[in-house]
């Protein structure tokens, strides 16, 4: 899994294709595999019961479990349900690839998914880095920003500051609005500044959560960074 790279991803096809793409089915798309599902992965306690899928891995990526909200098909048939209830090509489109990015953007680590469900339920993964999420949130986290993981999320906040023109004011006005009926409409209801904070709050909660875990996993703790392949190899890593 990833943990900044879905916030962060839309802004690199913003950036590409401009008019083309609506920033928020696109944002929406990309958050969309793990939606539903992490806090179950992680593990939640509520009112004293403490809730995680008995094989996390397994619920998270697997079948049965709810791994096809990974795959290239689930994402089709959402993208499909937009259009006929939108009407809207561009927010299908849109969402179509944000939730692609994050599906294959996830078979970066040790698991994968299951990109070609229901015709295989087999998890495509590359293993760059572990997939930890079985072991713990602050396990997870102080794996991934030691690893290749977090190296590539970094890639993406430095081409959003690299494409900084894309954060602008004059940008969103005259690309983003334009593109998508929804500002207007949201523009009856809350000033300019506001809209422009809803368009660039992606960006810096993935970028400012990125700096923020970082300080922690290595300043004020002291997790050993490996940036091997499929590492760490401290951390008890998932396999498929
Ligand atoms: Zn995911």
């Amino acid at each position: 899994m990833s943990w900044a790279a879905h916030d962060l991803e839309p802004y690199a096809f913003q950036r590409h294709l401009g008019g083309k793409v609506a920033i928020v089915p696109l944002l929406i798309g990309s958050y969309s595999p793990d939606l539903f599902s992490k806090w179950f992965v992680y593990g939640i306690e509520v009112f004293g019961v403490e809730l995680q899928a008995d094989d996390p891995t397994q619920f998270h990526r697997g079948w049965p479990g709810v791994g096809f909200t990974h795959s290239l098909a689930f994402g089709l048939v959402v993208a499909a349900l937009l259009l006929l209830l939108t009407r809207s090509r561009i927010w299908a489109f849109s969402f179509l690839l944000g939730h692609w990015a994050h599906a294959l953007t996830d078979v970066g680590d040790t698991i994968g998914t299951m990109l070609l469900f229901p015709f295989s339920t087999e998890t495509i993964g590359v293993g760059a880095w572990a997939y930890a999420g079985h072991v713990g949130r602050l396990t997870d986290a102080g794996a991934y920003f030691s690893g290749l993981g977090f190296v590539w999320d970094g890639v993406w906040i430095l081409y959003g500051l690299v494409s900084w023109r894309i954060l602008t004011r004059a940008y969103f006005r005259e690309t983003i609005v334009p593109a998508d009926p929804f500002w207007g409409w949201a523009g009856k209801r809350l000033p300019e500044t506001a809209l422009l904070a809803l368009y660039r709050a992606s960006f810096f909660y993935g970028t400012t959560r990125w700096v923020a875990w970082v300080i922690w996993a290595h300043v004020v703790n002291d997790f050993p960074i490996d940036l091997s392949w499929g590492g760490p190899d401290w951390v008890d890593a998932a396999y498929d």
